[in-house]
């Protein structure tokens, strides 16, 4: 064990090949789920042969040759293209084998805390958007239970942290059933929320009252991965989508990879966006404006909004000019705001491989709050304490890497939801 505190991990992103042997051996795996991830991608279905004829998942325990075969299909190393869409693949064929059922889950909580080599750690999982609230709360509970046996049985610490699904409108819903499960597990495994999924169609616009309530409820630490991949918007708004969730109280922000993105990356580019995002950042500026940002081309910006006719076109916004000194200022505006206090989860092989490069560089130069995280070590093929020693060499300053495993324990969610209840002790103290 190490003495190191994990804030960005994913459950079953932590699998090894034994785990996955283990899945796959129990019950049919359920291989239309990454035979189609497959297809959307290339256009033609995965050769599974090379597992059925090497009689993986029919194996008690898998010899080295095994391993290596499984691994050809779930590590996403530098042989995989680059994009989300690949590292999603590889976690679709893990959840080819997985059923979530709550023996399984109960089963794997504990096998991945029993492996843990972190002092700390807290676990995400995201279920299928589909459950039943009945299910749900059977899975929670299922996780809640393998965790707190694990702790017990261990010198390490295990928590939980449930991932909300962005794209599906069912989180609040769940976010009610976690509350009460909340109030019912005594040990309090289950401290925080999170957002995750595909960020590209989500404004986080569309979260803010949910945002709000979550902070202001005071019961859950609330995390949100953000800027990790930037698609199908300008970089002005993939900043200012980090901007917002940490104005509305986010606890921390995952990845925020784009705010790296330096001039000569984004210079004389043409950025495709949605109208409708197109008038929110204009409104955004606006607003900026009128609180007394001054620096905003204020009659640009009015006059670009003007030029939008049909709400549901897709522009073209090229970054020359006015546009792109207009982002370079917005961009010096979000950083000096950001650093002040946002808490930005960095984990640079995951960033590495999804949008190829890792941000730490930029982050220690403007010396913002830095936690690290493996994301998905199992899949990634790394750990905590590798994930550290790349970015000892990212960085040009040992004094930053020391600050950040400082940070690692001093924001950890289970420090800052012992500090919420303390709060909500004290609040409830001084109003009776
Ligand atoms: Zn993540």
């Amino acid at each position: 064990m190490n003495d190191l505190y994990e804030v960005h991990t994913h459950l079953y992103g932590c699998l090894d090949e034994d785990d996955l042997n283990w899945l796959g051996s129990r019950k049919s795996p359920r291989w239309h789920i990454y035979k189609n991830s497959y297809y959307n991608i290339y256009k033609k279905y995965p050769d599974l042969e090379p597992l059925f004829k090497n009689r993986i998942f029919h194996s008690q325990k898998l010899n080295e040759q095994q391993k290596k075969i499984l691994r050809s299909y779930y590590i996403y190393n530098n042989s995989k293209p680059k994009g989300f869409v690949h590292f999603q693949l590889c976690f679709d064929f893990i959840i080819a084998l997985s059923h979530t059922d709550p023996e399984e889950l109960k089963e794997i909580s504990q096998r991945v805390s029993y492996k843990q080599k972190e002092y700390y750690s807290e676990y995400r999982m995201m279920f299928n958007p589909r459950i039943s609230p009945n299910e749900f709360k059977e899975k929670v509970f299922a996780l809640i239970e393998g965790f707190s046996i694990a702790n017990k049985n261990n010198t390490k610490i295990s928590k939980l942290i449930i991932s909300l699904n962005r794209e599906y409108p069912n989180y609040e819903w769940q976010y009610e059933i976690l509350k009460d499960i909340q109030k019912k597990d005594p040990d309090d495994i289950l401290i925080g929320i999170d957002f995750a999924g595909y960020e590209e169609n989500d404004p986080p616009i569309n979260k803010k009252s949910f945002i709000e309530k979550v902070i202001k409820d005071k019961q859950f630490v609330f995390l949100y991965h953000v800027g990790e991949s930037f698609q199908n918007k300008t970089p002005s708004s993939t900043i200012r989508w980090i901007f917002q969730v940490y104005q509305w109280g986010i606890h921390r922000l995952g990845h925020a990879t784009c705010l790296a993105l330096t001039e000569i990356q984004i210079k004389n580019k043409s950025y495709r966006e949605h109208a409708k995002e197109r008038i929110d950042h204009l409104n955004f500026l606006i607003e900026l404006y009128e609180s007394g940002e001054k620096w905003i081309p204020i009659d640009y910006v009015q006059k670009e909004k003007n030029k939008i006719t049909d709400k549901n076109q897709i522009l073209n916004v090229i970054y020359e000019n006015k546009e792109l000194q207009l982002h370079l200022d917005f961009w010096n505006y979000i950083i000096n705001n950001l650093k002040q206090s946002a808490i930005i989860e960095s984990c640079p092989t995951s960033n590495i491989r999804i949008a190829g490069f890792s941000p730490l560089f930029f982050f220690e130069k403007h010396q913002f709050t830095i936690c690290l995280g493996a994301d998905d070590p199992g899949i990634l093929n790394t750990s905590l304490e590798k994930e550290f020693q790349i970015a000892q060499s990212i960085v040009s300053n040992p004094e930053f890497i020391k600050q950040i495993k400082i940070n690692n324990q001093k924001y950890c969610s289970m420090n800052i939801f012992t500090n919420m209840k303390k709060q909500n002790l004290m609040d409830s103290l001084s109003s009776s």
